[in-house]
């Protein structure tokens, strides 16, 4: 399995490639496509799927140009799937920059499991930072979006958030899984879930 991480988008936020058996899934969309294509070619990886952890701007912003240039669905969970065409759910309105993308292929939700590779890709739905917030799990990862990050949690004060929901998703979908899961977070550096469970403000 090939797993890099490009931590420089919007916001610093971090985009990943993940391939499996020559198949690719990218998990999130606000670096630079050029860096992602490097990675894509270097591997020779075929992209199955562009995944949105949830549906801000920061994580979300190169996304049609990412998808011309390496290929690929984007999929989003169907609770964030409006944000793509929303610019006061994506947040870039905030930032003046009304944006709309093309929507999603395919939508999402909790249960779903992808295949890439002969891998599954397990869909675990997360609300809190947003409605449609989700997690992805491959084996002993977990890709947490801006539901969990190393030590602290995601804001709930942007449309849609819910303090109530995200701790809820923490301690009921995420706490749950074995220790020794690796975190791989939108923002910063990586954890696991032990760490979280002991050292998270939450
Ligand atoms: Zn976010
Ligand atoms: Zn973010």
């Amino acid at each position: 399995m090939i797993l890099e991480c490009i931590p420089n988008g919007m916001f610093e936020s971090n985009c990943y490639v993940l391939g499996v058996n020559g198949e690719g899934a990218i998990i999130d969309a606000g670096v630079d496509v050029t860096q992602v294509r490097k990675i894509v070619d270097d591997n020779k990886l075929k992209v199955k799927y562009i995944i949105l952890t949830h549906g801000h701007i920061d994580h979300i912003c190169e996304l049609d140009e990412l998808k011309s240039a390496v290929g690929g669905s984007a999929a989003i969970h169907e609770d964030d799937a409006e944000f793509l065409t929303n610019p006061v759910f994506n947040c870039s309105f905030v930032f003046g920059s009304n944006r709309i993308f093309k929507p999603a292929d395919i939508t999402l939700k909790d249960g779903d499991i992808l295949e890439l590779g002969g891998t599954k890709l397990e869909i675990i739905h997360t609300p809190g930072h947003t409605p449609g917030g989700m997690c992805i799990k491959v084996g002993g990862i977990v890709f947490t979006g801006d539901t969990l990050f190393r030590c602290s949690i995601g804001r709930t004060d942007l449309p849609g958030g819910n303090k109530h929901n995200i701790i809820t998703s923490i301690k009921d979908k995420l706490f749950v899984l074995p220790d020794e899961t690796l975190v791989y977070p939108g923002h910063n550096d990586a954890s696991t879930i032990g760490f979280e469970k002991r050292n998270n403000i939450i």
